[in-house]
């Protein structure tokens, strides 16, 4: 076993991977960029080497040159990619094996082969694994692949050859969209991979993702069952689960066959991803799945694995870099229970999912999950890596206790500083369809509605933010409060831009009456009893502030701010004229000139950030007054990019 090994990655993948070296009593080096100095995969490791000249990846993490000299310097035996960055990246592995290191992870050749979808399509049609009909050649030219579209028959998908993270991937529903979907595709593709080429495949109708988990030692290959990834948003995982609801012996057994034949195919070593697509419109049968793509490392989701089969998979990476054999054979494998995990990010989910950055002042996950997160209270959710919070992973005894434990989990986390999708993956979990098992990746397009209504924000809630903000949660009567002259005062409040006004009458330090001006009819009574206060019957939930933001754990979270009556910007909402970068970015295109007029929703300028394109709209129907940026600006958030002539 290596005594020492560097982690080329960030965040939770870092974190997670130096839990199981420090276990397994194999010393740990990091690497951090400039943005990461207070991380905690720094905190966490025996050694930490700053690399790079900035906190972009191109910048740090994706420096393959100086992370080798790190870990040559460092004395490191062997080095772990993580998911992403340069996990995936042959010339990385090719340079860290040619400096004499081990790469923790399959041969450089094993992830060419898999590295881009058309060559790897080509590969397992030989290996006889069924692949997704469509074309997937070198011919590029725009009209020659309109013309394969038509004869796929439509819908269509167009995806990014070298693609990832459902990054230049388009839906084409008929012909007249597939110009415009290409064009899109090419140049997500070439912004995030700095590929363009594509390839294009019939779009299967009720479609699932289910993969299946491989490890090989080069020689051997075994399965380590399936995980069902249906539950996705714009081809973005958003909760993952395994065993797959539905799933027969019969089907297991010939996707992990399939899946143990690709890998042997190319000679695999190490954990990896066998995706396929399925065919759910008619129950899983066992020749309705067809291979989509080969990951090539760990995938963001192993933990489900790990906690159906009990096995540590990064403990077994370790096991067969440093030489070993498959720790166990098909036959010791079995399944126990069910599990799920789910993806805390921080977003913005009423504007659209938007990433949201900000500085965690509260952050608490419930002791009956598996919390798998790269950040601390206090840490910082940068603009320039994903915006993940956490992984917060379950399992039970049964699929039903095990949905029943997630839905616990979400609703006991407590993420204060920052919007998140807590209430999202909340609502997605009390979703009748997927408790049902009814699972398909139009599931949360098609309820996206439902899923993402705002969290009723009840007068209790409005008290207890009112108590906080006055300092009358901890309140101690013989300690200076009757020092008070005025045992009724009033605070400003608001959640999600509303201003409201709530007043209170403090009658002694275990009562209270509030009161809303705006809505005379309602009160909330609290009392203290035995030291805990309720308020009309329910208890006060737990609270957290930082300055002026206060977060109520209920409902996912409901944050209040303290507003000052006479700040009149801060309640005068958003200023419909200007049309703002939501988040720092790089402007790709407006659309925007002086004189024109636009409606409401109309599309004015493209910002690219955390490796997206998000589409700037205007907020009212107006004409433009004023352009304000060009394409290839880099902007800060808040920056004003168009404006529009006063009502
Ligand atoms: P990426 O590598 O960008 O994640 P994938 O090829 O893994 O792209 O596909 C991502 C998701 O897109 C899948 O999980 C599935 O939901 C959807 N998808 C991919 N191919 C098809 C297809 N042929 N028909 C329907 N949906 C598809």
């Amino acid at each position: 076993m290596f005594d020492k090994i560097l982690i080329a990655n960030r965040g939770e993948i870092a974190c997670r991977v130096m839990e199981t070296a420090r276990t397994m009593g194999v010393k740990t080096v990091a690497v951090y960029s400039d943005a990461d100095r207070e991380a905690k995969h720094v905190a966490m490791a025996d050694e930490a080497c700053h690399i790079g000249h900035g906190p972009a990846p191109a910048d740090s993490y994706l420096l393959r040159d100086e992370i080798i000299a790190m870990a040559k310097a460092t004395g490191a035996q062997a080095i772990h990619p993580g998911y992403g960055f340069l996990s995936e990246n042959p010339e990385f592995v090719d340079a860290v094996e040619a400096a004499g290191l081990t790469f923790i992870g399959p041969s450089a050749d094993a992830i060419r082969k898999m590295g881009l979808k058309d060559a790897a399509k080509a590969l397992m049609e030989e290996a006889g694994v069924p692949v997704v009909p469509g074309y997937h050649g070198a011919n590029q030219d725009a009209g020659f692949l309109a013309e394969e579209a038509g004869k796929i028959g439509y819908p269509v998908l167009i995806k990014a050859v070298a693609g990832g993270g459902g990054k230049g991937m388009r839906l084409v529903e008929k012909s007249a969209e597939f110009e415009d979907a290409l064009r899109s595709a090419q140049g997500e593709a070439t912004t995030a991979f700095g590929n363009p080429d594509v390839l294009i495949e019939k779009y299967i109708q009720q479609p699932r993702h289910i993969e299946v988990q491989v490890f090989g030692d080069g020689t051997h290959t075994v399965h380590l069952f399936e995980r069902d990834c249906s539950l996705q948003r714009r081809h973005q995982k958003v909760i993952e689960e395994a065993p797959a609801p539905g799933m027969t012996a019969e089907m297991r057994e010939a996707m992990g066959h399939a899946g143990v034949r690709a890998a042997e195919a190319i000679g695999y070593k190490g954990a990896g991803t066998v995706e396929f697509i399925v065919d759910g419109s008619e129950g899983l049968r066992p020749d309705g799945f067809w291979f989509m793509e080969m990951n090539t490392r760990l995938q963001v989701e192993h933990p489900v694995t790990e906690a159906i089969t009990g096995i540590d998979l990064v403990e077994w990476q370790l096991r067969v870099a440093s030489g070993e054999t498959l720790p166990a054979q098909q036959g010791e494998l079995s399944i126990s229970g069910h599990a799920f995990e789910a993806r805390l990010y921080a977003e913005d989910v009423p504007k659209g999912f938007l990433p949201a950055t900000g500085t965690l002042t509260h952050l608490e996950f419930p002791p009956n999950c598996r919390a798998d997160s790269g950040v601390r209270a206090g840490d910082t959710i940068s603009p320039w890596y994903d915006p993940m919070i956490s992984k917060v992973i379950v399992h039970g005894p049964t699929r039903e206790v095990a949905l029943s434990r997630l839905s616990q989990a979400l609703a006991a986390t407590e993420v204060g500083g920052t919007v998140t999708n807590l209430a999202f993956l909340g609502a997605l979990a009390a979703h009748d369809g997927f408790a049902a098992g009814d699972v398909d990746t139009g599931l949360i397009a098609r309820d996206l509605d439902r899923l993402t209504q705002a969290p009723e924000v009840s007068f209790e809630h409005r008290a207890a933010a009112g108590m906080q903000a006055l300092g009358l949660v901890d309140l101690d009567w013989h300690a200076g409060f009757t020092l008070w002259s005025d045992l009724r005062r009033s605070v400003h409040l608001s959640y999600q831009g509303e201003v409201f006004e709530a007043t209170v009458e403090v009658d002694g330090a275990d009562r209270q009456i509030w009161e809303f001006p705006a809505s005379p009819e309602e009160q909330v009574c609290a009392n203290r009893i035995a030291g805990a206060w309720v308020l009309n019957g329910l208890s006060l939930p737990p609270m957290s502030q930082a300055d002026n933001v206060i977060t109520v754990y209920d409902g996912y979270g409901l944050q209040f701010e303290v507003v000052d009556p006479l700040d009149r910007d801060a309640t005068a909402g958003g200023d419909k004229n200007l049309i703002e970068a939501p988040m720092p970015g790089l402007v790709k295109a407006v659309f925007a000139e002086a004189g024109l007029a636009v409606k409401e929703g109309d599309r004015l300028a493209i910002l690219e950030a955390m490796k997206m394109e998000h589409s700037l709209l205007a907020a009212r129907d107006g004409v433009v007054a004023e352009v304000l940026a060009v394409d290839g600006d880099q902007v800060e958030a808040g920056a004003a990019l168009v404006r529009l002539e006063e009502d």
